[in-house]
């Protein structure tokens, strides 16, 4: 167990803080701790009785879900990419990615990923487990931790299916209490998840905070037919279904939709590809993100430079809002699940490029 799932709504933190004799207001320091001052240490807690702290720590509740165990920076675009160990032995990555304007955490939301997409390195092994909230939680606080403040956004596209989690990532995401216009959602296309997102959104409670968070939809292919060539079949939803999935939770949330769409050579990159993408992106009234297949996990391999480039203002020439992201962190394996696997195989931690 760690604080961030001990101190979860409805559990029993309450309780077990009375029965050991603690005024109420304990719970308030130690949510203010937790949450507000990103707090990974009992140490750290210092308004906090010491024989409290040893109780909490004899209780086997760890005062952070991560141990981190390895921790790169890029020298050139400053990306951290942190390596965490779980109380269980498991490893979870994390990114931090800044622009001079903004600072964004990219979360993990499983160990593994069932999905098993055939150029993630995430997917290699499959599901090891879900991450519970307060593992997810602290993903967050270690980005807080890093800037010493709070992280502006929060892209849920690192290992993992966040909509196989979802029992896990929503509560989460309410206790990190971050605007839901901040926080996106990246899935392969789980249809009752994001119906399940939509119905979340509907049914937030009134004066709570909302649940509209974005949602962004690996595409990858413009038919269910090419989709099939990325994405294996155990886990993938007919495209008519999921992009009526996606209308109901624009109606729910009004949030635009972003479609992802992995850039890989010889396989959708053709121009009758880019024509379809487009018209698919206004009918969803959705913008779209470009990613360079990333060569690292598979055989796959991007287009040239060029035709990104061509598929990008080709996008544009049609109306439709279009970006390419340039990879960040390259030199430390920014890719999801690049950097678990490599550890993995070597059992040892890489060492850092960045004293
Ligand atoms: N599981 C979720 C979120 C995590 S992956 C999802 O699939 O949407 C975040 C994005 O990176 C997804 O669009 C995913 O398909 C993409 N991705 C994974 N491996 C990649 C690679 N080698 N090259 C390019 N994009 C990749
Ligand atoms: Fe899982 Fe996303 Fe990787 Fe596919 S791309 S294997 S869904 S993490």
């Amino acid at each position: 167990m760690n604080l961030k799932d001990f101190l979860a709504p409805g559990e029993a933190a309450a309780a077990t803080l009375a029965g050991w004799g603690e005024p109420a207001f304990r719970l308030k320091q130690l949510k203010e701790w937790a949450y507000g001052r990103f707090a990974a240490s009992y140490d750290e807690m210092s308004n906090l009785p010491k024989g409290l702290r040893r109780r909490l720590e004899d209780a086997g509740i760890a005062p952070f879900a991560l141990e981190v165990v390895e921790r790169l920076q890029d020298p050139d675009d400053g990306t951290v990419k942190w390596l965490s160990r779980l109380e269980d032995g498991n490893t979870v990555e994390t990114v931090l990615m800044r622009v001079p304007e903004r600072t964004t955490v990219c979360l993990s939301t499983q160990v593994g990923c069932p999905v098993r997409c055939v150029f993630c390195a995430s997917g290699r092994n499959g599901l090891v487990r879900n991450l519970t909230s307060g593992e997810i939680v602290d993903q967050v606080m270690l980005a807080c931790r890093e800037l010493g403040g709070r992280v502006d956004n929060i892209v849920v596209m690192g290992m993992g299916e966040p909509l196989l989690n979802l029992e896990a990532l929503a509560p989460a995401l309410e206790r990190t209490a971050f605007g839901a216009r901040h926080v996106t959602i990246s899935t392969s296309g789980i249809v009752p998840g994001i119906l399940r997102l939509a119905q979340l959104a509907e049914e937030a409670p009134q004066g709570a905070a909302s649940r509209n968070w974005n949602l962004a939809l690996s595409l990858h292919g413009v038919d269910d037919e090419s989709r099939a060539r990325i994405i294996p079949p155990h886990h993938r939803y007919p495209l008519e279904e999921i992009f009526q999935a996606c209308r109901v939770h624009r109606e729910k949330t009004g949030r635009m939709l972003t479609l992802e769409y992995a850039l890989v050579r010889g396989q959708n990159d053709s121009l009758e590809a880019q024509r379809r993408l487009a018209e698919i992106a206004h009918d969803l009234r959705a913008k779209v993100n470009l990613i360079p297949c990333n060569p690292n996990a598979s055989a796959l391999a991007a287009p040239e430079l060029r035709r990104c480039r061509q598929w990008l203002d080709g996008l544009c020439a049609r109306g439709v809002q279009a970006t390419l992201r340039h990879s960040r962190g390259q030199a430390i394996l920014a890719a999801c699940g690049q950097l678990r696997q490599q550890w993995q195989r070597e059992g040892r931690p890489l060492s850092s490029p960045t004293p």
